[in-house]
């Protein structure tokens, strides 16, 4: 048969539209055709695989906002939506994307559809043309499974007060959650239930999921996701290792500091002894937070890379930080090139928000963290990190928030800093993520787990094709 052609219709969001042109560059390393489907903000990076030598990958624009949509215009990806109100109307727009979506796949003719699975309706496109529907959630195992508990128990009705503990059910381990780490449409209905509901209606009518993960690290979750509740799966990550070509330097957008100067820094700097402090691409902090986290590093007294957003104001640091801290800390604002940072010998502690592509890329680092989950599925990974694996140590945030006010003082940032950084536990959790850096990276190997899932996955979706063609010819 002809060569396979993938289409992708990721997310407009860093955290997932990485991992998706990582996955582009793996399917097109199988010698499969790909296409992606992008808006004009996150272009560039595809753009420039493209440039590089990745002729398979080809792109397809389209616009965002919709005309039709009433999203403000100059709100172009995830984390722009950043109130309660704008989020409804975010994803009410990405559905009117259908209808250019649709004339795309008539017009590409793709052997299979990989959607990210806030676009639910592609289910249908997918129906009408025949083809399988790949869910991609750029999220772990354990978050897969742990999603599916909350909803079906709702343990969190059990317990009387937002500070009691509540284990989820029938989970491998014994994972215990407090109501106000939940996330709101989960605890009560509002909008997002709904359309969470026609999220998860559309993963069960889709062909299967992809999942950014590798199976000696998940093997439980993986097969409770696959035996236990019944998903067809296929792990083929970390697809950040999968990907020798590409650039580590700039992952999703260029990089706001030179990264040959960032890295020269780091060399001047002992092994293991400098902290890397990152909350990927959607989170915000109050000033006062801001403060806290700023002490804490400061008593810590280790070395620091910190990572502010751009639009942050002056004030951001407390008075006379950056004369006390002179020589210890680099602060990046805006995008910090984090793979090859993570990557540097001199790196010896990840505080994190717990976004699933930084969790990859701390265990692929060999990396222990310090664990600071605000919202989305965090919470979940945070449990996989610090119980399941133990590689990580919690800052102690138990509030889901999309804007993270002074919930974690500096005393707490700078005892989890302290116990991932020196210490017998930081040498045994330094231990542990060095093995799962190693099982990474044989999982992807030619016969390791991922490489062996991904070549089944291509068996199944060339074995898909006939199907396709008798439907393609009915319409
Ligand atoms: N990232 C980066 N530089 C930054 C912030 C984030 O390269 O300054 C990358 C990070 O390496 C990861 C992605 O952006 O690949 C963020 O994804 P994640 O799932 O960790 O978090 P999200 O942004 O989705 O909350």
């Amino acid at each position: 048969m002809g060569q396979l052609h993938i289409l992708f219709l990721p997310m407009m969001a860093h955290g997932h539209m990485i991992p998706t042109l990582d996955m582009a560059k793996l399917f097109t390393s199988k010698g499969l055709k790909t296409t992606i489907i992008s808006t004009p903000a996150f272009a560039d990076p595809i753009e420039k695989a493209q440039n590089s030598g990745f002729i398979n990958i080809g792109l397809k624009i389209i616009k965002f906002p919709p005309k039709q949509s009433d999203l403000p215009d100059h709100i172009m990806s995830l984390d722009q939506a950043t109130s309660n109100d704008l989020l409804p109307k975010f994803f009410k727009a990405l559905s009117l994307l259908q209808e250019p979506v649709d004339k795309l796949i008539q017009e590409i003719y793709p052997n299979c559809l990989i959607s990210d699975m806030f676009l639910p309706w592609t289910v249908n496109s997918a129906a009408k043309f025949g083809i399988p529907r790949l869910v991609f959630h750029g999220i772990s195992y354990l978050s897969l499974c742990s999603i599916e508990q909350m909803r079906r128990f709702k343990p969190f009705n059990n317990v009387s007060s937002d500070s009691e503990q509540f284990v989820l059910p029938d989970l491998p381990h014994e994972l215990k959650f407090v109501r106000t780490q939940v996330a709101k449409y989960l605890l009560e209905e509002n909008k997002m239930t709904d359309f969470m509901e026609r999220v998860r209606d559309a993963d069960l009518r889709s062909y299967g999921v992809v999942v950014n993960s590798f199976y000696e690290m998940e093997h439980d979750y993986a097969d409770y996701y696959k035996n236990v509740l019944g998903r067809k799966a296929w792990n083929i990550g970390p697809l950040l290792l999968c990907n020798n070509r590409g650039d580590k330097v700039e992952r999703g957008k260029k990089s706001s500091i030179d990264a040959h100067e960032c890295l020269t820094w780091l060399d001047s700097k002992k092994p293991n002894s400098v902290v890397y402090m990152c909350f990927g691409s959607m989170v915000n902090f109050t000033q006062s937070q801001l403060h806290e986290i700023a002490n804490g590093l400061e008593i810590s007294s280790h070395d620091f890379i910190w990572v502010v957003r751009k639009s942050e104001n002056e004030e951001f640091l407390p008075k006379g930080f950056l004369e006390r801290t002179k020589g210890r800390g680099l602060i990046i604002r805006g995008w910090a090139p984090q793979v090859s940072i993570l990557d540097h010998a001199a790196i010896g502690a990840f505080v994190t928000h717990c976004g699933w592509n930084s969790i990859l890329e701390g265990v692929c680092a060999g990396v222990p963290m310090v664990t600071w989950p605000l919202f989305a599925e965090q919470f979940f990974n945070e449990k996989l990190v610090t119980e399941v694996l133990r590689i990580g140590v919690s800052v102690g945030n138990k509030m889901w928030q999309r804007v993270a006010n002074e919930g974690v003082d500096r005393e707490a940032v700078a005892k989890a800093v302290e116990i991932v950084m020196v210490g017998e536990l930081a040498s045994e959790m330094r231990n542990r993520v060095k093995c799962y850096k190693e099982m990474a990276r044989k999982a992807v190997e030619e016969g390791g787990s991922s490489y062996n899932d991904l070549s089944a996955l291509i068996e199944d979706l060339s074995a898909y094709s006939p199907s396709r063609n008798n439907v393609v010819q009915d319409i």
